[in-house]
């Protein structure tokens, strides 16, 4: 048996996914936006990174070492970048094997030259600022500035590639014009204190492109660093372009049960495997079917989305997942292969699992 006939599996159509990339492509290059192609989504899969890889994006990046090693060994042609701080641990390798990494603090960007000194390179550094999310970044503006004159001035070994911010991802912070516009600011700012204009002005992740498309970025913010909206074609905050496939991705799982049983559990209730109390409806006896994928698998059920419609996704555990299929109970038995549209969590969960066999269709 190959991985086509294992399961549970997780397809990605390669056609669709190149269209995704090619149309937000274009669209962000009528604004003047380059893109980073952000791999983490899908753990750096190799079929999903080729297609990144001949994107022509100015870099690919993730946020994990293993994942850059990866790609490395894949013989990926793009730059890479790490887009999360880096560990002092982990310095050696990340200088080895990514091109440019993303930094908030004096003290590790000069770690990190004296590594990149070590070793014989340069390394590309984009500062980031916290404008209001609460993560990663500097928190105040002249700080920022004072490490960019530093790394500019003193740092040989490193090449500061511009500045950065990321929203949305803790505080849930939407990014918007005033953001943008601080952002836009900062980077006149560095420009006036190293002497010279900066390659990038990283305005976010997925969750700012509504501002590229519905032409309200500012002019100065120049690249995105895009993973989710590339994958399943859709960000939160709105950004549902008419434009992309949300079906990039396919995930199938083989039904092990399927009869009739009461919709209320019986006996004395206390918590889930999960020590969760559970809430039930009753709706008496329906008809259930079992798939062998879980929590383990996925994370959360409610990130799973069948494509069959009558079906709906009552709950999971480990290794199960619980659907009610009263509404279509004539065309589902054991062993029968049911498919769902994956989201971008439900996506990281599956590609990071040992247990889902990875499949490419041409
Ligand atoms: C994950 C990440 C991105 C990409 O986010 P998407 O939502 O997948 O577009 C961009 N920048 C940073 C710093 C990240 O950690």
């Amino acid at each position: 048996m190959t991985a086509r006939d294992r399961y549970p599996q997780l397809e990605v159509d390669l056609g669709k996914l190149k269209e995704n990339l090619t149309a937000l492509k274009e669209r962000c290059q009528d604004s003047f936006v380059g893109i980073i192609g952000v791999v983490k989504g899908v753990n750096a899969w190799p079929a999903v990174v080729r297609e990144f890889d001949a994107a022509g994006f100015s870099y690919l990046a993730t946020s994990r070492v293993d994942q850059l090693r990866k790609m490395r060994e894949q013989g990926v042609q793009t730059p890479l970048m790490l887009i999360r701080i880096p560990m002092r641990t982990e310095l050696a390798d990340v200088v080895s094997l990514a091109d440019a990494s993303l930094q908030s603090d004096m003290d590790m960007l000069r770690a990190t030259d004296a590594e990149a000194a070590r070793q014989g390179k340069t390394h590309g550094v984009l500062l980031m600022i916290d404008l209001g999310d609460l993560r990663e970044g500097f928190w105040s503006a002249e700080e920022l500035v004072d490490a960019a004159v530093e790394v500019e001035t003193k740092l040989k070994h490193l090449h500061l590639l511009g500045v950065g911010v990321n929203l949305s991802c803790y505080g849930s912070i939407r990014p918007d014009k005033r953001n943008m516009q601080g952002l836009s600011s900062l980077a006149l700012e560095v420009e006036q204190a190293i002497g010279r204009p900066v390659e990038f002005v990283s305005g976010g992740a997925s969750t700012s492109t509504y501002m590229v498309l519905d032409g309200t970025m500012p002019y100065r913010v120049n690249n995105l660093r895009l993973g989710e909206i590339l994958l399943v074609g859709r960000a939160n905050y709105g950004c549902d372009p008419d434009f992309t496939h949300r079906d990039a991705f396919t995930l199938r799982a083989e039904v092990i049960e399927c009869r009739d049983k009461p919709s209320f559990p019986v006996g004395q209730l206390t918590v889930d495997a999960f020590g969760r109390e559970g809430h039930y409806e009753d709706r008496g006896i329906r008809r259930r079917a079992l798939i062998a994928v879980g929590k383990v698998d996925y994370g959360d059920p409610a990130d799973l989305f069948p494509r069959m419609s009558g079906v709906e996704v009552l709950g999971a555990s480990s290794d199960h997942t619980i659907l009610d299929v009263e509404a279509v109970k004539d065309r589902i038995k054991v062993g029968d292969i049911l498919e769902f549209d994956v989201n971008y969590a439900s996506l990281v969960n599956l590609t990071n699992t040992p247990g889902v066999f990875l499949v490419s269709k041409e």
